[in-house]
């Protein structure tokens, strides 16, 4: 099963960063992340995951039970999540929300359409939909537009959605050519990415990317500085463990950067890679585990 490696992937990423979100590049060079830690940032338990995950699983959900990809489904299972805590595995419920997916959940629930809700500033660039976009690499054939409007649900500006495009291209290159190099994922989804968007005029942002200059990057929220790091601890590290840690260990915005960074790692490593360990620490995994065996089935039949 290939579902299970980039999400289980993405998720012990999440729990590993939960307890040191905020926490500075100076902080975690004294004291670096080499385990699952508990309590911290916001006092929650060993293997609790944050909203990454939550959303994430949340997306799964409604792709699994309507089998396509439903906006206002989406939408509804993240109110699920935004007012009842559906998805989460703490005991205290949702701890963990963005400014902009906030904004965007509010504004459907006060009558907007599933696809106007979502906000388009260029502040609202935050990482908020890339951390939750990885289900839809297993769609086959899943087009452009699609990964665009699922991003936009919250993220709307064209930079997320073209970094939420180019995600799901390395992620889809990754689990259709086993023999490449992540450099070399990362360079053809690139150049699907310059040919499709070359009309745009976000296309410049993506330039530290395209040129794989990683020299300045830090565990930032913006979209794209997020990618760049991911991208950074991808290309120079060995094994899924020390991608995750590298990804923790720049600070800031620990667990989505670790989540986003962990399912590529998960997808490219196989989920044998990811320590079991941690994954026997995840709260509710055997529930994650049979939700990944559902989508699966779903995308297989797609
Ligand atoms: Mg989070």
């Amino acid at each position: 099963m290939k579902v299970k490696d980039g999400i289980i992937g993405l998720i012990v990423g999440d729990a590993l960063g939960v307890p040191v979100e905020f926490s500075s590049k100076t902080e975690r060079d004294d004291d670096p992340v080499s385990d699952m830690r508990e309590y911290g940032t916001y006092n929650q338990p060993r293997g609790t995951w944050s909203d990454d995950s939550s959303m994430t699983l949340a997306t799964m959900t409604s792709i699994a039970n309507k089998k396509e990809v439903d906006y206002k489904d989406i939408m509804d299972e993240f109110i699920n999540w935004y007012l009842d805590s559906k998805y989460t595995n703490s005991a205290s419920g949702l701890f963990d929300i963005g400014n902009t997916t906030g904004n965007a959940l509010r504004r459907y629930l006060n009558g907007a359409e599933a696809l106007d809700s979502g906000c388009s500033a260029e502040f609202d660039n935050g990482n908020g939909s890339l951390m939750r976009i990885l289900p839809l690499a297993y769609i086959k054939d899943i087009d452009y537009e699609t990964i665009e409007n699922v991003s936009g649900l919250t993220h709307a500006h064209k930079r997320s959605q073209i970094t939420c495009v180019l995600y799901i291209e390395i992620a889809k290159s990754m689990l259709e050519n086993e023999d490449l190099t992540i450099e070399e994922h990362i360079n053809l989804a690139c150049d699907k990415i310059k040919e499709y968007y070359k009309d745009s005029e976000e296309l410049k942002h993506f330039k530290k990317i395209f040129n794989n200059d990683f020299s300045d990057v830090s565990g930032r929220t913006y979209v794209v500085g997020s990618l760049e790091c991911v991208l950074h601890c991808l290309l120079n590290s060995e094994n899924y463990m020390d991608a995750v840690l590298d990804a923790v260990n720049f600070g800031g915005d620990t667990d989505t950067n670790a989540a986003i960074c962990g399912g590529l790692a998960g997808i490219y490593y196989g989920y044998d890679s990811i320590p079991i360990d941690w994954i026997n620490q995840i709260n509710k995994i055997d529930e994650v585990l049979s939700l990944c065996e559902k989508y699966e089935a779903v995308c297989d039949e797609s």
